[in-house]
């Protein structure tokens, strides 16, 4: 994926607690953002704010993401919400499979239905793969993120591919400080094998247009590192995201970049 924009992703997760205070942060985030060229800023904001926030901003270069999905169109599945209700209240894209929904139950066969939905009725996919720990003797991260990218894809077209972005998210470094993030060599190594496991699956001319991202524990002070050395093609930002000033930095680093 070289030589394109970076794609930088906000998650919000449960945050902010109110319409006002979401609204606050997206409009500060705003201002840097959309003067931004070389950066695609996605912002995955609860599913109650995801209506109200993308009507504040029209143009290309800021899109709207949910954190979540279900894989019905419509129908009796209490709590839920279909990816055409997502697309309606403004969203291009969805958070599929984070670690945090994972950890509530969400299962791979699961991940792949959503996938699968949400890709179907138009929206860009963000696919959160992530190892809980490493054991680097035997390499059983590898095989068990080998598990997740074929599972989650399975049964996805080759003219799909173009709606998956690959979140690379290592649960050991999720919610800690910048300093415990992955090093950029570590994380370039990654990026190289899950390069190749999406070369085993569609090809090397596809696999290598899908852009594959980073997240945990990324800030502003380690954002040019990820980026270059990590050979990432954007960053998925959770807890910094609610920080105007420090994301509006990283959004300025990725620019340059
Ligand atoms: C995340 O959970 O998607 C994430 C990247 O979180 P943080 O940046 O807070 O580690």
């Amino acid at each position: 994926m070289y030589g394109m924009k970076k794609i930088i992703i906000a998650n919000w997760k449960m945050n902010p607690e109110s319409a006002t205070k979401a609204k606050e942060l997206f409009i500060g985030v705003k201002q840097v953002a959309s003067k931004l060229s070389n950066v695609k800023t996605v912002i995955a904001t609860p599913f109650v704010y995801l209506s109200e926030i993308s009507k504040l901003y029209r143009g290309h270069r800021i899109e709207f993401a949910a954190q979540d999905v279900f894989w019905e169109k419509r129908g009796s599945f209490t709590g839920e919400v279909s990816s055409a209700m997502l697309k309606d209240s403004g969203a291009t894209h969805v958070i599929v499979g984070h670690s945090e929904r994972r950890l509530l139950g969400e299962a791979d066969v699961e991940v792949n239905q959503k996938v699968l939905a949400s890709t179907q009725a138009g929206l860009t996919v963000i696919l959160c793969i992530g190892e809980s720990d490493r054991d680097h003797r035997d390499g059983t991260h590898l095989s068990f993120l080998t598990s997740q990218l074929e599972s989650a894809l399975k049964g996805i077209s080759k003219n799909r591919l173009s709606k998956i972005i690959i979140a690379y998210e290592p649960i050991w470094a999720i919610g800690k400080s910048e300093a415990d993030a992955m090093k950029g060599d570590e994380l370039h190594e990654t990026v190289l094998f899950i390069r190749k496991v999406l070369t085993g699956i569609f090809g090397k001319n596809l696999a290598f247009k899908v852009p594959i991202l980073y997240g945990g524990s990324a800030g502003k002070s380690n954002t040019e590192v990820l980026l270059t050395e990590g050979m990432v093609d954007g960053l998925l930002v959770g807890h910094a995201s609610l920080k105007i000033a420090e994301f509006s930095d990283m959004l300025k680093i990725a620019q340059k970049i």
